[in-house]
């Protein structure tokens, strides 16, 4: 049998398809254009294969995931032109009768994580997984369970205490300014500096900047849920950056709780070339086909 990811992105889509070890068998990928456009090729792409029995969508959001609702299934209110109000599951759904999982991007790559350091047999019970690149989110696994009632988690919209050294940035979120996603997403390096991230060296300070944001998320994420590990992809994260998360997360928790070792607490993707989604839309689609 085999399992379908759709990995859908504000920029590209990545299809796939996979086996119930979640081992990637073959896959796609082609860039965000409308959604008639871009949802017909997802279609086209898994017609080529007769096995497959259900699929694990990850979606860029706001997407609507309460069952009851009648628009279940619906990305909503993005601001992304004509992708508002698309009925993304109703759409393969039609072309494919097989069990559908319908999630976030982030929470996805959350699963996927989450999937990965079970078979490592770390034993994790909750775990988060934040984004940082064109965007900022995060999704959260607890209990095995992803969190939410009125909704998914908006985790890149949180509050944080300004840098000294960064008070004259307004911030770039259309609806706060200054949020998480407002100050470190990947386009603030070009609104603080005219540069792109990939030309800003390490040694730049706005980098200490960034890492005094991301740690504050850590911290709050870290205080709020105790998650067993916070995982950071996208494209701004590196090794090296997470070393000045890390090092920012320790002077600001001044050692009020124990995360244990922080090179395994706040880490990189497990899943190396951006495949936790699509790891994550094979396991939840198999538990959807089993349901
Ligand atoms: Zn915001």
């Amino acid at each position: 049998m085999l399992l379908g990811s759709i990995e859908a992105g504000g920029t590209k889509f990545v299809c796939a398809v996979g086996n119930e070890d979640y081992r990637t068998m073959d896959k796609t990928q082609f860039p965000t254009t409308t959604p008639e456009e871009t949802l017909q090729k997802c279609i086209d792409y898994f017609k080529k294969f007769d096995d497959l029995k259900a699929i694990g969508i990850s979606s860029f959001g706001p997407i609507e995931l309460r069952k009851n609702s009648p628009k279940y299934g619906y990305i909503t209110n993005t601001p992304k032109p004509g992708w508002a109000d698309v009925d993304f599951v109703g759409t393969i759904k039609k072309a494919f009768d097989v069990p559908i999982h319908w999630t976030t991007d982030v929470n996805g790559s959350a699963y996927g994580e989450y999937v990965i350091s079970t078979l490592f047999n770390e034993h994790l019970n909750s775990l988060v997984y934040y984004t940082i690149g064109t965007g900022v989110g995060a999704g959260a696994i607890v209990n095995g369970q992803f969190i939410g009632d009125l909704g998914h988690p908006e985790m890149g919209h949180v509050r944080l205490k300004r840098h000294p050294d960064d008070l004259d940035f307004k911030g770039i979120c259309p609806y706060h300014g200054d949020c998480l996603e407002g100050l470190v997403s990947g386009p603030t390096f070009e609104a603080r500096t005219g540069k792109k991230g990939q030309d800003v060296p390490l040694t730049d300070h706005v980098w200490d900047i960034m890492a005094f944001y991301v740690a504050q998320a850590a911290i709050q994420v870290t205080l709020t849920l105790r998650p067993g590990k916070i995982v950071f992809g996208g494209g701004v994260v590196s090794e090296e950056f997470l070393k000045k998360v890390r090092g920012q997360f320790d002077k600001l928790m001044n050692g009020y709780i124990n995360v244990g070792k922080l090179e395994d607490y706040i880490v990189m993707p497990a899943i190396k070339e951006n495949g936790s989604a699509t790891f994550g839309d094979f396991a939840l689609a198999l538990l959807e086909y089993r349901k």
